[in-house]
């Protein structure tokens, strides 16, 4: 069915994705310098810039890597004076910084942990997991700030890791009667109109007390596909609530390779990124399939406009983006009210 090759193509895509990055981990940060011509460094402080880190925040950085995103926040946060810090601890914000290097690659979180230790900052504000974009498993609105940077592209469903970053629901949800009479056979539930009919709303408890993913997961593609329940099963023992990511008053902010339109230079971008680049994975790191695949996947990633309307779709506010370069990037951003 089309279904079942939908399937079948997206966990390809994931497969495919886990096997380029455990393959160019090793060479990540080299080849990110020898691609942009080191203009990567620049995008991410600028990133950073945007964000404004302040001392006391929970951050969030999602596919965050060899964690280039997470040491920029740590650094401004380091750089800032003695004194603003003084200040702020004065405010009762004596909370402690904590920044979230989330990623679903191990080998790329393992370098990225090496290089913490180079640098001295094995800051024990710097926490390294282990997680998908499209299914976090973060406490309910935790966080003052979400970075992505050159990872939503790689992701196979975009609007679940935008629902993920925003987290609109609440901490119930409607699934369809028929499922609901599996789930709850025993399990305290609560009942709301869907579609007409009264149904049973469930609340994550629930779900976790059945520990059957094949359940869950379809009563979740049937009634919220933007909503990946599968996250409940990474921490039963934490709660029974959706969670909200972003705090209200929480930024968004992603930076991405995008479209470069205008004449002329979108000619030579383009022989850039499928001539010179697959042959640069080749030379330097000795694998064109995984580079051709990475400049596959910025032709087939929404143009700026469109993702700044799914962002907004998200239920993200005042939604803009910046092109540098041209939009050989752009920096996404919106905020949680
Ligand atoms: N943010 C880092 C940087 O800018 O240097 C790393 C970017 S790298 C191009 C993309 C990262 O996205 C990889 O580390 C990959 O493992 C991660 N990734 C891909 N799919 C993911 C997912 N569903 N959830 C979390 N991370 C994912």
């Amino acid at each position: 069915t089309l279904s079942g090759f939908k399937e079948v193509r997206e966990e390809e895509k994931s497969q495919m994705v886990g096997n380029v990055f455990s393959s160019v981990a090793s060479n990540y940060d080299l080849m990110n310098d020898v691609m942009s011509g080191g203009l990567h460094r620049l995008w991410k402080d600028r990133l950073v810039f945007k964000l404004n880190p302040f001392p006391g925040m929970r951050h969030l950085d999602v596919a965050g890597g060899t964690g280039d995103v997470a040491f920029r926040i740590l650094q401004s946060l380091n750089s800032v004076s003695r004194r603003a810090v003084q200040d702020v601890l004065q405010d009762n914000l004596q909370e402690e910084t904590h920044i979230y290097v989330c990623d679903i690659n191990p080998n790329m979180l393992n370098v990225g942990k090496k290089r913490a230790q180079e640098r001295g900052l094995e800051d024990r504000s710097l926490r390294w997991v282990e997680g998908d974009a499209e299914a976090l498993c973060f406490e309910d609105a935790s966080m003052d700030g979400y970075t992505i940077a050159f990872g939503i592209r790689n992701v196979t469903h975009i609007e679940k890791v935008l629902a993920e970053a925003y987290r609109v629901r609440d901490n119930m949800t409607r699934v369809m009667p028929q499922e609901v009479m599996i789930l709850c056979s025993n399990l305290p539930s609560c009942v709301q109109l869907y579609e007409d009919k009264i149904a049973p709303v469930v609340t994550i408890s629930s779900y976790i007390a059945i520990h059957d993913h094949h359940i869950v997961e379809h009563a979740a593609d049937h009634v919220c596909p933007f909503y990946s329940m599968r996250s409940m099963f990474h921490d039963p023992a934490d709660g029974f609530q959706f969670k909200k990511v972003l705090k209200p008053g929480g930024r968004f902010l992603c930076l991405e390779l995008s479209h470069v339109e205008a004449p002329g230079f979108k000619q030579l971008y383009d022989y850039y990124s499928f001539s010179v680049i697959p042959a640069l994975g080749e030379l330097v790191a000795g694998d064109r399939e995984s580079y051709q695949y990475l400049v596959e996947s910025i032709r087939r990633f929404p143009p700026q406009d469109m993702f700044a309307s799914m962002i907004a779709d998200a239920g993200f506010q005042k939604v803009e983006y910046e092109n540098l370069v041209g939009g050989v990037v752009a920096i996404h951003s919106g905020l949680k009210f």
